[in-house]
């Protein structure tokens, strides 16, 4: 690809944007030229905070001068790690910390949370997703159904897009639920989808569900630090979420949960117990009884994975330097960007199958290419060789995802421009 120079436009944007410092603290992967990749995969896993090796590198340092006593002593003691990470979580799904904690894996998490939400009784047991879901969340589903002995054809309620169309009409889920009414003992859906990259209205529908007498859960893997979410507000059971996409925190990271206030009281709910959500007072008393911490730290089973939470601290301390608001801000500049770049360069050969609302749209944008799935793929093919990491997800979608803790409005054009040579090549 030959060396082209951003517009001034694009420059005149990137001038201008207070968060354009932050990129500095980011080690963005190189394409194959050499030069520092145009990096739009972050939806996928984020790139790697600078601070994210210091912070790894403390608590090795402390494991060997400490071993057993990092525990209690030195600057951050392992007994309170997890703690932490509890309020700058919350400010970024819109809860009070206690109702948020960081442990485990995303599915994990699901699976924890479906032992105590999902608890069908008689005519009430069944569970309402989308048909688009992302493959673990059905998965989880469709083997609680049957660990309660339903039968997920009969159990399952799949929500789609009407036909010819890319994207769930909120009022169709709307309906949906209604349609389902006192038979619906659970309903799951995702913050952002994760294929068209479309925002889901988590107060309406939440709103929805409960009206039905259903309980709701929200899967915010593609929605935690792109868009705001309101989880207490909108009046949410619970939420599961990853730190690896938007979130930064590298490959696996520890995932992130939140129960209402509402379910807070200890013991109220069952649950699959461990000795980590042993209230922390009498923790250490060793006794053969459960007591519930309160909150959703409650949730925990194990002592926390300190070398695996430790990169975590490194991008919350970004997040709440740029704050949601302003980072929410550039995102919807930077796709606003590349949509009217898109329009300019290739009305009518690539389809932008996110929604254009600006409520319903977060760093992603979500293409399919004139031609069909293996032209599609072709073009991907062409993109990454030009140094433009996205990423393909079948059958036939492109998605980009520019960030605003690190992208800039000169790489969206640059993107652009990588795929209108991709197109342009026989
Ligand atoms: C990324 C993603 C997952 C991944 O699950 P893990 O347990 O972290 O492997 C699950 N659900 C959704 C919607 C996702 O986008």
């Amino acid at each position: 690809m030959t060396e082209r120079t951003a517009s001034p436009e694009a420059e005149a944007l990137d001038r201008a944007d207070p968060l354009a410092p932050l990129r500095a603290r980011f080690r963005l992967p190189l394409g194959p030229d050499g030069r520092t990749a145009v990096y739009l995969c972050g939806n996928s896993l984020g790139p790697m905070p600078r601070d994210a090796a210091a912070r790894v590198q403390e608590v090795l340092e402390l494991w060997s001068t400490l071993a057993v006593r990092g525990h209690h002593t030195g600057p951050d003691p392992w007994l309170h790690f997890h703690e932490k990470f509890a309020a700058p979580l919350a400010r970024l799904v819109g809860a009070a910390p206690g109702e948020v904690v960081a442990m485990n894996t995303l599915t994990v998490n699901l699976h924890l949370l479906l032992v105590s939400f999902f608890r069908p009784a008689g005519a009430r047991h069944r569970v309402l997703i989308e048909r688009g879901a992302f493959p673990s969340d059905r998965h989880a589903i469709v083997s609680q159904l049957r660990y309660h002995g339903l039968a997920p054809e009969q159990a399952l309620v799949e929500v789609e897009p009407r036909p010819g169309e890319d994207v769930l009409r909120t009022e169709d889920l709307v309906a949906a639920i209604d349609r389902a009414g006192d038979t619906l003992a659970l309903v799951l859906l995702p913050g952002v989808q994760y294929r068209t990259g479309q925002v889901l209205d988590v107060a309406t529908l939440t709103g929805a569900a409960r009206r039905a007498g259903a309980v709701v859960g929200w899967d915010l893997a593609h929605a935690i630090g792109n868009v705001p979410v309101a989880l207490h507000d909108a009046g949410a059971d619970f939420a599961v979420w990853c730190h690896y996409k938007y979130l930064c925190a590298g490959p696996g990271a520890v995932a992130g949960a939140f129960v209402h206030e509402r379910h807070a009281r200890a013991g109220a709910l069952p649950r699959f117990a461990g000795w980590w959500g042993h209230e922390v007072a009498t923790r250490f008393a060793m006794g053969p009884d459960f007591v519930p911490a309160p909150g959703a730290d409650g949730w925990q089973l194990s002592n926390p994975p300190v070398l695996a939470l430790a990169p975590l601290a490194a991008s919350l301390a970004l997040f709440d330097e740029a704050g949601l608001p302003a980072l929410r801000a550039k995102s919807l500049a930077l796709t606003a960007f590349a949509r009217a770049r898109l329009a300019a360069r290739l009305a009518g050969r690539v389809d932008i199958v996110t929604p254009a609302a600006e409520s319903e749209r977060g760093c992603q944008l979500s293409l399919r290419i004139g031609g069909g799935a293996a032209a599609g793929r072709a073009t991907f093919e062409r993109l990454c060789a030009a140094g433009v990491i996205g990423d393909w997800r079948e059958p036939d979608v492109i998605r980009l995802a520019p960030a605003p803790l690190y992208n800039t409005f000169a790489e969206v054009e640059r993107a652009i421009e990588a795929l209108a040579d991709a197109l342009a090549t026989p």
